[in-house]
């Protein structure tokens, strides 16, 4: 096993992950990335995601998502890093645009997820934070919350580079067989991990660009009212309101209110591109904290982060071999919802990748197909 040499490509949350896990299992692990790892164009690097077992009818993700909170907790245990804080999430079911949460009760019963079913006059009493005219009812899951995304990944690097792993600086191309290239030469290993997040659209323009759009996401961060903690993660959870295409995370260790108002089909070049604040998102968010969170009119933003997903036809990430390079796995397809799933999709990918066994139907390159919202495990 010592003598299997990997080289993993892309230093987000997949790559950091699968890297760390490869190395733990006895192989010698090389992890390249265009820029330094943590840097601020990666989707992994932004302040805070959230972690919430919330997927609709879908188990599997759901499994998942319980199983990394484990895995979360039994990394923080062993770094002493605050890499998550569990302040719950709060999903705002809306009048024609239930599916996907009435479809998570008789899900979170068979896995066993601890939940509460709120009315609206419930949700008043405890998060009067939030305004709610139009909801039928809200699902609260107190062992949700979010994760210090930035952190999480710089500390994967660290335990990976501790665990004897190696970090090199390099842009990985393709050639015109989609065969990974490092400065005009093939890219050589026993197995080669690609993980390149949105960039594996243009990297794989016949293999994985028919099947994703690559979106920008803007998200500003709004301050906390003068002298008032009520927006704090202690009083506050996060949450998700697809009735008004937002979401959002409380103040945490000072970042102020993250509220996301997704604008869809957000062109974006992802070199090229300032990331900066758009007009749109900013008036957008205000509209949105005007009618969700009024005690938050007036305040001022504060810092913004502007990332891109890139979104699978099916909303399921990939990990599968390329069809015509045997020994390249792609590994990644964030659908918006994977930063959570970092730890088991790392240690899922790094068996994969020693072929411990095959993937999973789920996560296979052929034969995807556009769900609906309400078949979809992200809700989108
Ligand atoms: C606004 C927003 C909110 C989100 N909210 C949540 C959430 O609440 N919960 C959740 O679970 N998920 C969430 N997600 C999704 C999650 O952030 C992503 O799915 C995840 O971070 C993707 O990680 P990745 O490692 O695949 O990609 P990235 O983090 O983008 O990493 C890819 C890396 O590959 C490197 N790279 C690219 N091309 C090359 C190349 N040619 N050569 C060498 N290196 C290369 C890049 O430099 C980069 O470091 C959100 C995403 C966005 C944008």
């Amino acid at each position: 096993m010592g003598s299997i040499n990997i080289i993993v490509v892309g230093g987000g949350i997949a790559g950091s992950m699968a890297a760390l896990h490869l190395q733990r299992r006895g192989a010698q692990v090389t992890l390249i990335d265009r820029w330094e790892p943590g840097h601020a164009r990666a989707a992994s690097t932004d302040y805070n995601r959230m972690i919430r077992a919330i997927s609709g009818r879908d188990e599997f993700y759901t499994r998942w998502a319980r199983e990394s909170r484990m895995r979360w907790l039994e990394l923080m245990a062993e770094t002493g890093q605050n890499l998550m804080y569990e302040c719950g999430a709060l999903t705002l079911a809306t009048a024609g645009h239930c599916d996907w949460e009435d479809a998570t009760p008789e899900t979170f019963d068979r896995v066993g997820v601890p939940y509460h079913r709120f009315s609206p006059e419930e949700v008043r009493q405890q998060f009067p934070q939030f305004k709610l005219d139009d909801i039928s009812y809200a699902l609260f899951e107190p062992e949700a919350g979010l994760l210090m995304a930035h952190r999480c990944v710089i500390t994967a690097v660290d335990l990976f580079q501790k665990s004897g792993g190696t970090v090199k600086r390099g842009h990985v191309t393709t050639d015109g067989q989609e065969r990974p290239m490092l400065d005009g030469r093939a890219l050589e290993a026993d197995v080669i991990v690609i993980a390149t997040g949105a960039w594996m659209a243009d990297m794989f323009p016949r293999t994985i660009k028919p099947i994703s759009a690559v979106l920008g996401i803007n998200v500003l961060y709004t301050s906390t009212p003068d002298g008032s903690d009520a927006f704090d993660m202690a009083n506050m959870p996060c949450w998700i309101d697809h009735g008004q295409g937002s979401f959002g995370i409380p103040s945490s260790e000072g970042s102020g209110v993250k509220a996301a108002v997704v604008i869809p089909n957000q062109p974006i070049d992802l070199d090229q591109d300032e990331r900066l604040i758009e007009r749109a998102s900013l008036s957008r968010t205000r509209a949105y904290i005007r009618r969700r969170l009024p005690g938050l009119i007036g305040e001022r933003v504060v810092d913004s982060k502007f990332n891109q997903v890139i979104l699978m036809l099916d909303t399921n990430f990939v990990a599968d071999w390329h069809p015509e390079h045997e020994n390249v796995l792609l590994a990644g397809g964030c659908s918006g919802h994977l930063f959570k799933h970092g730890p088991v999709f790392g240690d899922f990918v790094a068996g994969l990748a020693l072929r411990d066994y095959g993937t999973s139907d789920r996560f296979r390159i052929a034969g995807r197909r556009k769900l609906s919202p309400r078949e979809s495990p992200s809700g989108r």
